[in-house]
């Protein structure tokens, strides 16, 4: 198969390239680098072997993709958003423009060429603060900021499409929480500025670049009062989008959680990080953040049955492979423009 990533030179999209050329796929990465880096790219021809083709151009501009899809493809794989949610509280016109107008340029673009497949990156956001856990894919969808109302709405319309076109199969991924980095250590999470999720921040402060971390609320009803979450291993991530493609070949539209099935509070998280990276990781009880919730993990069996997939990394893993990924670069980010310009270049 020939496949389109989009925002393959990101987090989750570069780890899902090596993983589908290791499975005999052709990728061609699209992407316009407002957050992912050319040394992602590097590397993941350096980690497959592969001339993997990259074209810097972007989801909005529907001329270039059409130009791009009629070259032959089978299935487009579609990670290119914006994803940070106090961002988008700041600016929510640039986050609904760039993931929203985005994914119907890229819809059209597809319809266009005809290819009828598409992998698409949504979050367990889309749940917002949960009735119950774990979390089924039937649970009442309540988005509570900007970021996840975009990723509500892209959801939506990937289904109307669907139901429009019975020959359009999708899969819509959900992921929790996204963690860990390639064993090889050479790619990982590169926040390009200070962390807003933990694990990129204990990791930093594990090398020392911040001296010590906020846990946001030591009051949630969890067993020791700080918030719980479901993490999942970047590289079990990848593995679940290789085996989405092979489902969509069935048709269908596939609306699926991507997580461990098990929760990790924020003491448990640092108290792995500290066991396998030998770093001790100060840290104080803050007041909570807004709009965080008290605990989040998925019920993952619908995901087990439909890819014949199940998590196989544990946190130890994740925390290990971040850690070696964060001794590796020290510097941290490895893009070439200044975090803020790059912000002021995709926000506007
Ligand atoms: P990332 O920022 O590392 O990667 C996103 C990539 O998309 C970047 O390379 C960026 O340059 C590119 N991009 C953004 N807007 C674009 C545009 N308009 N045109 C072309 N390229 C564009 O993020 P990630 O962590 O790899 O996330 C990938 C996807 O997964 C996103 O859709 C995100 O919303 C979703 N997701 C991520 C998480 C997480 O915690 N990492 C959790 C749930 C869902
Ligand atoms: N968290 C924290 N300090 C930080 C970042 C996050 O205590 O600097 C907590 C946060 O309150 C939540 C958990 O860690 O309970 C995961 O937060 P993250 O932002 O990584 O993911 P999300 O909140 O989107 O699930």
């Amino acid at each position: 198969m020939k496949v389109l990533v989009c925002g393959g030179a990101g987090y989750i999209g570069s780890h899902t390239c090596v993983a589908l050329i290791e499975q005999g796929q052709e990728v061609v990465i699209y992407d316009n680098l407002c957050r992912g880096t050319l040394a992602a790219v590097d590397h993941v021809r350096q980690l497959s072997g592969a001339q993997v083709r990259f074209v810097q151009g972007d989801v909005r501009d529907r001329g270039t993709l059409e130009t791009l899809l009629a070259t032959g493809f089978h299935a487009v794989i579609h990670f290119a958003a914006l994803k940070i949610m106090s961002e988008s509280c700041q600016y929510p016109l640039a986050y609904f423009d760039n993931n929203v107008t985005g994914t119907v340029a890229l819809l059209q673009a597809m319809r266009a060429t005809g290819v009828q497949q598409l992998v698409f990156s949504s979050s367990a956001a889309v749940y917002g603060d949960p009735e119950t856990v774990p979390i089924t894919e039937e649970a009442p969808l309540r988005a509570s900021n900007p970021y996840s109302h975009t990723k509500l709405v892209m959801e939506q319309l990937i289904g109307e499409v669907c139901d429009a076109r019975p020959s359009f199969s999708a899969a819509i991924l959900r992921y929790f929480n996204p963690a860990g980095a390639h064993p090889s250590g050479l790619m990982g999470e590169d926040p390009c500025g200070l962390p807003t999720n933990l694990m990129p921040y204990v990791s930093q402060v594990a090398a020392g670049m911040h001296p010590r971390l906020s846990v946001f609320g030591g009051d949630y009803p969890t067993r020791d009062g700080t918030g719980v979450r479901d993490y999942i291993h970047v590289m079990d991530l990848a593995d679940a989008h290789v085996r989405a493609l092979d489902v969509l070949q069935h048709g269908g539209c596939h609306v699926l959680n991507l997580g461990t099935g098990r929760g990790y509070s924020v003491l448990e998280v640092i108290a792995a990080f500290e066991r396998v990276s030998g770093c001790r990781i100060p840290y104080e009880i803050v007041a909570r953040r807004v709009g965080d919730v008290a605990e989040v993990w998925a019920d993952t069996s619908r995901a087990e049955k439909a890819l014949g997939w199940h998590a196989q990394y544990d946190l130890l893993r994740m925390c290990a492979d971040a850690w070696r990924w964060q001794s590796m670069h020290p510097q941290g980010c490895q893009s070439s423009q200044p975090i803020e310009a790059q912000r002021q270049a995709s926000i506007g």
